[in-house]
């Protein structure tokens, strides 16, 4: 059966090879802070599974190079979570990662992104791939390739408990706290407009601007999410939102979900557009999907 599925991907990225002439094609650069140094943590994966496979020359420099280096998440429980006394990191994304670099045959590199600085490593050739909460987007697709999803999760909003804000509609002409580079604030507005709550006649996916959309409702950005956490708490924002694997860990005592969740968000693994290293993992995700080793990383994660 492996045997197989290393004979498919080595087709796969052959003709791929073939099609693209080995190139990378660097479509576009991201917007946002630039990257701080990232915290890193190498693992030594198993046995090589490599032998006698024919590689496209993205894949053979991360086999040549033996190590494997991916943006992943260091606060999302059961997706990406470094543990801050061991520094271990652990979650389904965490796990898919080390499987990928287990069927390289490489040791594997951790870098800790945030949803600014994700797209600029990538882009700058410091990781070969994102596993970190990266939602799938048509937009995001223009720049990037992305795997089949393999997990999908659902945008939600956190408050104070203490403001009684509860709903959408509460959410009327206030101020919420998203992540620069997120899809969360077209997310909400969007859910707002569809909710009736806010009139949208002005609203333009493909323009849409959360640092000047004021209709209704508005928005500060922010680097990070302990940022927007500490904002929360301080009253300078009256809502925290993005994806609700996110929120977990900032859903103290005195915070609750407001009664909503929208915009179902796929998740993908991220790779260079244009890279045979992308069919290659597209190739590992999709026969992970249908043999149920994904399913298995859910379950023993917690997640549904
Ligand atoms: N998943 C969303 C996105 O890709 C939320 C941001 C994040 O992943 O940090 O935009």
């Amino acid at each position: 059966m492996r045997k197989r599925i290393f004979a498919l991907l080595t087709s796969l990225v052959l003709s791929l090879s073939l099609m693209t002439g080995c190139g990378e094609t660097k479509t576009s650069a991201s917007t946002g802070e630039a990257a701080s140094a990232p915290a890193t943590e190498s693992v030594a994966t198993e046995e090589s599974e490599t032998e006698s496979v024919s590689f496209g020359a993205d894949t053979q420099a991360i086999i040549d190079r033996g190590v494997l280096r991916v943006g992943v998440k260091n606060a999302v429980i059961g997706f990406g979570f470094q543990d801050t006394l061991t520094g271990e990191y652990s979650g389904l994304e965490i796990s898919i990662a080390e499987k990928i670099a287990k069927s390289l045959g490489v040791d594997i590199e951790f870098t800790a992104v945030t949803a600014a600085t994700r797209t600029e490593l990538l882009d700058a050739g410091d990781i070969d791939c994102v596993l970190a909460t990266f939602t799938i987007t048509e937009e995001r697709k223009n720049s990037w390739d992305f795997s089949t999803p393999y997990y999908t999760d659902y945008v939600s909003v956190l408050v104070e408990t203490a403001t009684g804000i509860k709903t959408l509609e509460d959410l009327k002409d206030k101020t919420v706290g998203v992540s620069s580079g997120s899809t969360s604030a077209k997310a909400l507005t969007k859910a707002m407009i569809e909710a009736g709550v806010i009139d949208g006649s002005s609203f333009d996916a493909d323009s849409f601007d959360a640092a000047t959309w004021t209709e209704g409702v508005s928005f500060k950005q922010y680097d990070d999410y302990p940022a927007i956490s500490t904002a929360l708490s301080a009253g300078e924002v009256d809502a925290f939102c993005v994806d609700k694997s996110i929120l977990a860990i900032y859903n103290t005592d005195t915070r609750d979900y407001i009664d909503a969740k929208f915009s179902p968000q796929d998740y993908g693994v991220a790779t260079k557009k244009g890279s045979d290293f992308s069919v290659y993992v597209e190739t590992l995700v999709s026969t992970w999907l249908s043999d149920g080793t994904i399913a298995g990383f859910v379950a023993e994660n917690g997640l549904e």
